[in-house]
């Protein structure tokens, strides 16, 4: 199968930012096989033709840290201090099963892939059915079952997400769309030996670690009195700073911090959106890009910021760093676009494959229409993403080489899979109502 999209607005965010302005990409079944200008002849080496109209064609979007899972807790004690330990872990452990994270899953990744997102990484329990919840939906995923100390919804015994995730690292590695990792919850929920065990088993299997890291006011506390070291410079000690490792958060580093990271080639998610919202800070985005680290987007499950779009994540990571530094020139918007595409790529180790429009790549594309009031006029294409625009102008998208959103329309059957999620949510529903009133 060939396509081709014609009157693009071409953002390649190739290394040299190539773009243009009337362009041409030919899709061949999985991988791109032409990008460039308009070329007539190549309308009769085309199966099907799109016509673009104008709009921006770009890299698929990459969301560098999710649970996906987690769509039941969205709007769930969003005010609440320390919502994680007065709800989201215990109902977790009540009402979390392997059916309800298939749906949720199901629906969290439409949401993704309506607003430009072809890629995500995930870190949650009973990971399988987010796996298979990424192939039914043609979704390219990094997924990594969570390693926790205690007994969690799907595992009998603290750590239990070893085991489960080193069977799932077994079944999936290798498939076309899923990536399976391994995921230690955080620095301060896991003992050394169950850090440097995940960390062994991606090297084992050639693959990577999430992990949260320097987030919580706490866990600094926590490091600061155990070990007299940060959360970094502990990681280091044990063995398991390395590049392998991408670090969700890492609101609190200090030069130092950036340094060892850099020497090992830690990558960072910078989840702004989770952070803001939750008063914990804004990270140095600017001193880690500034020390060589990839750095990607990442929304953070949907009860943490509410929304797993990147157009969310661009705007307020480029606020917050303007506002932090009083600076307007800071972080040009072109920059930003990086971050959500090939800086993405970078930090889940696929840049070779994903995050840029180039020939023999894996064709994630995403049309971005310009026809929307709020689209126009445009002076600077990475502005108007910036900037202008919203998830609502996404009109198509392909993950690798499939179509899976047309004029803004799902393929799937997305009435299904809400009915689907809300039939599944039942106890999930009781359970939240009960727990808000005996707060
Ligand atoms: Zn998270």
């Amino acid at each position: 199968m060939r396509t081709l999209i014609k009157n693009a607005w071409i953002l390649t965010m190739d290394e040299q930012l190539t773009t243009y302005r009337n362009g041409m990409v030919l899709i061949e079944e999985t991988r791109i096989a032409y990008v460039g200008e308009a070329n007539a002849t190549l309308l009769e080496r085309a199966d099907e033709v799109i016509d673009a109209r104008g709009g921006i064609l770009m890299p698929g979007m990459i969301n560098t840290h999710a649970h996906v899972s987690m769509i039941p807790f969205r709007s769930l004690g969003d005010d609440c201090p320390d919502r994680l330990r007065r709800y989201l872990f215990p109902l977790e452990n009540e009402c979390m099963t392997a059916s309800l994270v298939y749906h949720a899953a199901q629906y969290g990744i439409l949401e993704m892939q309506q607003s430009g997102v072809t890629t995500f990484l995930d870190m949650y329990y009973f990971e399988e059915e987010v796996a298979k919840a990424c192939e039914a939906l043609g979704m390219r995923g990094v997924l990594g079952e969570t390693v926790i100390n205690f007994a969690t919804c799907d595992t009998t015994a603290p750590y239990g997400g070893l085991a489960y995730g080193e069977n799932f690292i077994k079944e999936w590695q290798g498939h076309e769309l899923v990536t399976p990792i391994i995921a230690p919850h955080a620095t301060n929920t896991n003992e050394a030996w169950a850090l440097q065990a995940a960390h062994e088993l991606a090297v084992k299997y050639d693959t990577l670690v999430t992990m949260h890291v320097a987030e919580m006011d706490y866990e600094m506390e926590e490091f600061r009195t155990n070990y007299q070291m940060t959360p970094i410079e502990y990681l280091d000690s044990i063995g398991v700073l390395s590049d392998r490792l991408i670090a969700a958060h890492c609101i609190h580093l200090n030069e130092s911090d950036m340094k060892l990271m850099s020497e090992k080639q830690t990558r960072v998610a910078h989840c702004i959106g989770s952070n803001m919202k939750a008063g914990k800070g804004i990270a140095p985005v600017k001193e880690m890009v500034a020390s060589g680290l990839a750095v990607g987007l990442g929304t953070d499950g949907p009860s943490s910021g509410n929304t797993l779009d990147l157009f969310t994540q661009m705007k307020t990571a480029v606020y917050a760093q303007k506002t932090h530094y009083k600076d307007r020139s800071l972080f040009k918007a072109e920059e930003i676009v990086k971050l959500a595409t090939i800086g993405g790529a970078k930090v889940l180790r696929m840049e070779h494959e994903i995050g840029s429009l180039e020939v023999s790549k894996k064709a994630d594309l995403v049309l971005i229409e310009t026809d929307s009031l709020n689209m126009f006029p445009i002076h600077d294409p990475y502005s108007a993403i910036v900037y202008s625009a919203n998830a609502s102008n996404v009109d198509s998208v392909w993950i690798n080489g499939r179509q899976v959103l047309k004029n803004k329309q799902s393929i799937f059957n997305q009435k299904h899979v809400k009915e689907s999620l809300a039939k599944e949510m039942q106890t999930f529903r009781q359970r939240a109502i009960e727990r808000a009133q005996a707060l």
